[in-house]
C-alpha cells in the first residue's frame, strides 16, 4: 500500500468479515456456450443475485458498519442516488439500526423509489434541473448530524466492493483477465486491489459505455477528465468523472479501459439471459459485452473472470430494449 492509496487488501479482508452472513456470497456461474464462443474458460460473478440486486450492498454495508462502530456514532446516514446505491444504503441502514435519508430526483424510476422506501429510508425529493443534490445532502448531514455515504469515492465503499473480486479469486483461483465495469470506479478499484493480492499476474480490464468514457480519457491523460452526463442506457455508469481515490487505484492497478456501445450492451443482456438465464441490467452487462467484443483473438486459452454488477431492470424495459435493438 502506498501512502496515498485509499485501500489495501487488509481493508477488503476486514470488509469480508463484516459482510459474512449478511451479504449473499454469490456463486460462480459458467457457460459452455460462452466458453465455446471465446475459446476460453470464463467465470461469471453474478452480483445481480446480491441483496438489493447489485454489488452496491457490499460497499454500503461496510461503510455503514464503520459508522455504526464509530466512537462518536453518527445519528444516521444520508446518501444521494436514484439507483442501486440508494437501495443498498437503505437496506444496510435498516440492518444496522441506523436512520437513513436518501436524496432522489423527482423523476427517479417509481420502482427504485418504492424499493428504497420499502427498506424504511426517508426519501427527500429534488428537482434535478434546478437543485444540487450534493448541497441538499450536505445540508441534511449538517442539520441532523448524519454521515454522508458517497457512492464510490470512499475507502470503506471501495473495500466493500472489492469483496466481490476477492470471493471470485477464492473460488476459482488465479485468472489471466478480470473484466469489471466502471462508473465512478468503486467496484473496479476494490476488485483490482483484491486481484493484486490474490492473483498478481491477472490483468484487470475496465469496461465503460462508449458515450461515457471519462475513465478511459482520464487514464490516457494521466489526470481526471470530466465529461457531460453521458447519453447511454447504462444508467449506473452515467458518471461525469471518477473520484480522486478511485482514480489513484485505477491508474496503478488497471491495465486498460475499453468501451462498448448501447447495442452491444443489449446483445450481451440477451446473450446472458439465453445462455445462463441471468437477468442483467444494462450497466451490469458492460463487462461481458467488453469480453465478447475482445473475442477469441485475445481470450482463447485464457482463464477469464467477468463481474456481472447488477440486475435491476424491469422485464418490460428489457423487452423494449430488445425490440428496439432488433429494428
Ligand atoms: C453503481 C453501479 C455500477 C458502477 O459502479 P462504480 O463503483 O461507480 O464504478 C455498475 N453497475 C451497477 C449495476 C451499479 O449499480
Amino acid at each position: 500500500m502506498t501512502s496515498e492509496s485509499a485501500i489495501s487488501y487488509e481493508d477488503i479482508a476486514r470488509a469480508a468479515e463484516r459482510l459474512a452472513g449478511v451479504a449473499n456470497r454469490t456463486p460462480v456461474i459458467t457457460s459452455r456456450r460462452t466458453d465455446a464462443l471465446l475459446g476460453c474458460e470464463l467465470f461469471f460473478k453474478p452480483e445481480n443475485l446480491q441483496r438489493t440486486g447489485a454489488f452496491k450492498f457490499r460497499g454500503a454495508y461496510n461503510a455503514l458498519s464503520e459508522v455504526a462502530e464509530g466512537a462518536d456514532a453518527a445519528e444516521g446516514v444520508v446518501a444521494f442516488s436514484s439507483g442501486n446505491h440508494a437501495q443498498a444504503v437503505a437496506l444496510a441502514a435498516r440492518l444496522l439500526g441506523l436512520p437513513a435519508t436518501i436524496v432522489m430526483p423527482h423523476d427517479a424510476p417509481p420502482g427504485k423509489r418504492t424499493a428504497t422506501e420499502g427498506y424504511g429510508a426517508q426519501i427527500v425529493l429534488y428537482d434535478r434541473y434546478t437543485e444540487d443534490r450534493a448541497e441538499i445532502a450536505a445540508a441534511i448531514a449538517n442539520d441532523l448530524g448524519y454521515t454522508l455515504v458517497p457512492p464510490f469515492n470512499h475507502a470503506a465503499v471501495m473495500a466493500g466492493q472489492g469483496t466481490a473480486g476477492a470471493e471470485l479469486f477464492a473460488d476459482v483461483g488465479p485468472l489471466d483477465y478480470l473484466y469489471v465495469c466502471l462508473g465512478g470506479g468503486g467496484l473496479i478499484s476494490g476488485c483490482a486491489t483484491a486481484a493484486r493480492h490474490l492473483s498478481p499476474d491477472c490483468e484487470v480490464i475496465g469496461v465503460e459505455p462508449a458515450a461515457g468514457n471519462d475513465g478511459q480519457l482520464s487514464l490516457q491523460a494521466g489526470e481526471l477528465v470530466s465529461i457531460p452526463v453521458p447519453d447511454t442506457i447504462a444508467d449506473g455508469a452515467q458518471i461525469t468523472t471518477l473520484g480522486g481515490k478511485t482514480f489513484e487505484v485505477i491508474q496503478r492497478l488497471v491495465s486498460e479501459i475499453i468501451t462498448v456501445d448501447d447495442a452491444q450492451l443489449v446483445e450481451a443482456m440477451d446473450w446472458m439471459l439465453q445462455t445462463t438465464k441471468l437477468l442483467i441490467e444494462p450497466t451490469g452487462a458492460l463487462a461481458i459485452a467488453g469480453a465478447l467484443s475482445e473475442g477469441a483473438d485475445k481470450l482463447a486459452g485464457k482463464r477469464v473472470g467477468v463481474i456481472l454488477s447488477g440486475g435491476n431492470i424491469s422485464p418490460t424495459r428489457l423487452a423494449q430494449l430488445l425490440v428496439e435493438n432488433r429494428v
